[in-house]
């Protein structure tokens, strides 16, 4: 299979899909994953995109087995730099009397289109040199007269292909336009060039979107015109915003480098990807991408659009984030910490068991740990808990009781922060959390925090802890 992007600048989910599902299709009968750049289209062409698509395919683990990079036995794997390759195929298509040289100018054309249109059919060629005679076009050739090499479609029949997903196609050939295959200045278009690639390096599964289903036809007749075997279609219907419209960037739908920057992480993407038109059939959903090539068959893609999700990818983050060795997530946790916790003398690495099991993505965490830098304003109104039964006056007499508590405690560890605590409510004839509440308040300012009190005074230092439960004192005689 080959993956065959166009580099426009980004990778959305849709091309991310096509991409995981040629991948899938290869590897899961030991075939061979090609990548060809499809840039052609030069007036597509953005700086930049073909390393957005490398790095893209890299992060995921498509990992292509011959392409532009790596090279391989049918290279390039670029296709400008296949452009001489096509000509002589188009001649032959000529000899064989499917295909024609046409010699029609751009007055003759658009003269052409305009009566169409005003009688209101589809613009097409009108088939003016069509029949031609080899003497006719000898001496047009001979002559110098431009030219363009045209597709000899059937005028009458059917035409059928069979495709995976979408099963028999049949279209009528009085439907399809006779398309340019050689252009006038020698170069294939992109339908042309798309067919003798895919032949030519040996694709025999063309996994791609159901956008080309409407060229499929005039693709199978260039295959059936070359006496070619007609690969393995696989169109894949689209990836959609909502019911009725597909994902766009123009709609700020976020491609994969977005969902990245959000905070996902690409294991997740990958396998929420996956099951985007595609079940493995079971109520199974988590599979690592070897997990998914075992899994994969074709049999299990829709043909009814998928639509995005970003909840259900926030609950796959959220699963990828669980399964995480702690020190895995530590690793890629700690950045977004920095994000908020400049202080150098508290280590990320300590912070993050508490956030593991409370986030579904990694941007949720700065915003959760900034108070272990600087204490934020907070409202004293937040003492009050009435599962913890305090409230200012009860938290300000905890705070004074478990102060020197504190200030004195032989050791700075959960162990002896929880006995210290739990000692003093049983003394006091309290709930714990009569002691907790307060104390968790004093230190973070916050309702919600990642770890109880215990944990947050832990990792702030006796020093910082006291400071904090000083100024919660202060705040609460008012
Ligand atoms: N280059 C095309 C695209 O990026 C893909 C065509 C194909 O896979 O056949 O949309």
């Amino acid at each position: 299979t080959r993956f065959a992007p166009s580099p426009t600048g980004y990778m959305h989910v849709g091309n991310l899909r096509t991409a995981l599902f040629a991948y899938l299709v290869a590897k899961s009968n030991n075939g061979r994953f090609l990548l060809r750049i499809e840039d052609t289209d030069q007036e597509r062409q953005v700086e930049g995109a073909v390393e957005i698509i490398y790095k893209t395919l890299k992060e995921t683990g498509l990992q292509w087995d011959e392409g532009p990079d790596i090279g391989g036995p049918v290279g390039p794997y670029i296709q400008s730099q296949r452009m001489g390759m096509f000509k002589k195929y188009a001649e032959q298509l000529v000899e064989s009397g499917h295909a024609y040289y046409c010699f029609c100018d751009k007055e003759r054309l658009d003269e052409v289109r305009k009566v169409q249109e005003a009688s209101g059919m589809a613009p097409r060629y009108d088939g003016h040199c069509r029949n031609l005679s080899k003497e006719e076009v000898a001496e047009k050739l001979a002559a110098g007269i431009p030219y363009v090499i045209r597709q000899k479609v059937p005028t009458e029949g059917t035409v059928t292909f069979h495709d995976e997903v979408y099963g028999d196609v049949t279209v009528e050939c009085s439907t399809l336009d006779d398309q340019i295959l050689i252009k006038g200045d020698g170069m294939p278009t992109y339908n042309f060039a798309n067919v003798v690639d895919d032949h030519t390096m040996g694709i025999t599964h063309v996994i791609r979107g159901n956008e080309y289903l409407s060229s499929a036809p005039k693709y199978n007749l260039l295959y059936e015109a070359f006496g070619w075997e007609v690969p393995t279609y696989v169109h894949c219907s689209p990836v959609m915003r909502d019911q009725h419209n597909k994902m766009s960037k123009r709609h700020g739908d976020p491609s994969y480098e977005d969902l990245i920057a959000q905070g996902y992480l690409s294991e997740a993407v990958v396998n929420y990807v996956a099951l985007l038109g595609w079940a493995p059939g079971g109520e199974r959903e988590i599979y690592s991408l070897p997990e998914l090539v075992e899994a994969f068959d074709i049999k299990g893609i829709s043909k009814s659009p998928a639509i995005f999700d970003i909840d259900k990818l926030k609950y796959f983050n959220s699963a990828y984030i669980r399964a995480m060795t702690p020190e895995q997530f530590a690793a890629v946790a700690a950045p977004y910490i920095r994000q908020t916790v400049k202080n150098p003398t508290i280590d990320p690495a300590q912070i993050a068991p508490l956030l593991q099991q409370r986030c579904e993505v990694l941007t949720d965490i700065p915003e959760k740990v900034d108070f272990f830098d600087a204490l934020p304003e907070y409202d004293i109104a937040l003492y009050t808990n009435k599962k913890s039964k305090t409230d200012p006056a009860v938290s300000l007499e905890m705070l004074k009781t478990v102060r020197p508590l504190l200030a004195e405690l032989p050791a700075w560890d959960d162990e002896t922060l929880l006995a210290a605590m739990k000692d003093l409510a049983e003394r006091l004839e309290v709930k714990n959390a009569k002691v907790m509440w307060p104390v968790r308040i004093a230190v973070s300012g916050r309702a919600v925090t990642p770890g109880g009190a215990v944990e947050i005074c832990r990792i702030l230092g006796r020093d910082e802890t006291l400071r904090r439960i000083d100024a919660g004192i202060a705040k609460l005689e008012g």
